[in-house]
């Protein structure tokens, strides 16, 4: 199946299943705004525990806080975010749709690397065994000059973006011929800038109201609490700060479903640190983030980092941990040196000293920061990614999957009788009420045991168990894993031991 199509079937499953539904549906839904439904709360829910257990529970430096959205307007014109957080825009004058200039260059330079994947594709089917990829792309013609075109597009594109020099944007787009994907013309306007940031009122007149922003990103929360946490928790450095929050951004390209949302999750740590040290923590830190995406098991081949090359105004080192999405690997997470620049910003903009006085040294400086920023909703999706399968079974029939690590899934459990009667529903409830307290269960006696099993199945419930007749008199039931499709026979008073530590989120904890 075409990776697209797999996608198309993602986005629908998760409607399908209760993980998630457009915003306002009813409504016919809200641009690139969604709702997370009864099973996708609960995945979610188990992605940020995972994060914040990792944080603050194993690290004894690390503590979160829990910031409002709303924040004094000035924060934003101290973090630069008024002055320089815009995305170049360009509109198409006969579709009438807006790009982001960066994201069409951007998709030119991916079609010219799909090029050179359907070479390689093709050198392995006329070659078979016999074929030497690595020697294929360092020699074969046609490869090399792709990648020569590549190489050219990328640097001039990465100047201009350097330069946030509007005209060339523009301009490369014209020289790569690129036309509106959906109009196919290339009749484009001038580039311009555009603020990300939503703006609102606080206040009930119009002549007091003040306009302040939606954040953008949580991460200021954490810098304008610096003081009041480094104090009040009599921190020493280097020492970090968590907080998972929302965040919003007014963003022009909205697509690839809860890929890029206007209103969405963050989940981000500030790690203060000695000037100096800094490129020691990024690396650590890089290997601790890679290490906590790893330990879902979801395999390493389909994970990489990306060096950034153009830096932010405020960062001397950046890196993305990209994740192999059905469209492509794409960024999952962010890990940046912040060097002190926002510390600094906001001391000057407040007239406070933010600094720390080190015991050790003697001596009062600026911390430096790292941060490392993840959003929720991606995470979301790279696991319904990787998980979703559409099974072919013997003889011909299709299971569709969710292979959930089991400690994220949104039900651990579901107990099923076999049938409605005879004492099995109750049989069957009284095991639900003693297991509920350590794990998420759910009782279901509608339809057959072969179609509970199914739609348990397509939610990614690890274990389910079957109460029949045999249960009544010698107190055992079938356990059925999702995976494997076995079962067996357990006793009821071994079911908490055998499941609660597969489900668990220390059991994950432990593995990174
Ligand atoms: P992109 O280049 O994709 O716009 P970014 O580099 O601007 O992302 P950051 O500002 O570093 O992203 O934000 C950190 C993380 O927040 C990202 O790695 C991503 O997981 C998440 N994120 C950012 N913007 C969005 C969005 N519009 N929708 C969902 N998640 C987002």
């Amino acid at each position: 199946m075409a990776q697209e199509d797999v996608f198309k079937k993602i986005v629908s499953h998760c409607k399908e299943y209760g993980f998630v539904f457009p915003s306002s549906d009813i409504y016919d839904g809200l641009g690139a705004v969604y709702d997370y439904g009864q099973n996708g709360v609960e995945l979610k829910n188990n992605i940020k525990q995972y994060w914040w257990k990792s944080m603050v529970l194993l690290h004894d430096n690390i503590v979160g806080i829990d910031a409002a959205v709303f924040m004094h307007p000035t924060v934003w014109k101290a973090s630069g975010h008024v002055d320089a957080f815009n995305d170049p825009l360009i509109d198409n004058r006969d579709s009438k749709k807006r790009y982001r200039a960066d994201v069409l260059i951007e998709d030119q330079i991916a079609k010219y690397e799909e090029k050179i994947e359907k070479e390689v594709a093709k050198g392995h089917k006329r070659f078979k065994e016999a074929f030497d990829e690595a020697q294929f792309r360092q020699t074969n013609g046609r490869v090399l000059e792709i990648q020569a075109k590549i190489d050219a597009l990328h640097s001039r594109f990465a100047k201009a973006m350097e330069a946030m020099d509007l005209e060339e944007l523009r301009q490369i787009i014209i020289d790569e011929e690129i036309a509106c994907p959906i109009s196919g013309t290339r009749n484009w306007t001038d580039v311009r800038q555009f603020n990300l940031m939503f703006k609102t009122e606080m206040g009930s007149t119009a002549d007091g109201a003040t306009s302040i922003y939606l954040r953008p990103e949580t991460a200021q929360g954490i810098f304008v609490n610096y003081l009041n946490v480094q104090k009040t928790g009599r921190m020493k450095l280097p020492f970090g700060i968590a907080q998972i929050g929302k965040a919003f951004r007014n963003e022009i390209v909205a697509r690839q479903f809860i890929f890029r949302m206007r209103e969405f999750e963050q989940m981000e740590m500030q790690f203060f640190v000695k000037p100096g040290t800094e490129m020691d923590w990024f690396r650590k830190w890089k290997d601790t983030r890679m290490a906590w995406h790893q330990a879902l098991g979801f395999g390493a081949e389909n994970y990489r980092f990306h060096d950034h090359e153009k830096l932010a105004h405020y960062a001397n080192a950046a890196s993305d941990i990209e994740f192999r999405m059905p469209f492509g690997f794409k960024e999952v997470e962010g890990i940046h040196s912040r060097t002190d620049f926002d510390l600094k910003q906001h001391a000057q903009f407040s007239g406070k000293k933010i600094e720390y006085f080190d015991p050790e040294d003697n001596q009062s400086y600026t911390p430096y920061v790292i941060e490392t920023s993840i959003g929720v909703d991606r995470m979301f999706l790279s696991i319904m990614c990787h998980s979703y399968e559409e099974e072919q079974l013997e003889g011909g029939d299709v299971r569709t999957v969710l292979h959930l690590p089991a400690a994220l899934a949104p039900v651990k459990l579901a107990v099923l009788p076999l049938v409605k009667k005879d004492g099995l529903p109750e049989k069957a409830q009284e095991i639900v009420n003693e297991l509920k307290f350590h794990f998420n269960c759910k009782y279901e006696e509608k339809d057959t045991i072969g179609k509970r099993y199914r739609r348990q199945d397509a939610i990614g419930t690890p274990y389910c168990i079957t109460i029949d007749h045999d249960t009544l008199n010698d107190n055992t039931v079938t356990l059925r894993d999702r995976d494997t499709m076995e079962q067996r026979r357990v006793k009821i008073d071994e079911l908490r031991a055998i499941i609660e530590d597969k489900v668990s989120i220390t059991s994950l904890l432990k593995k990174i």
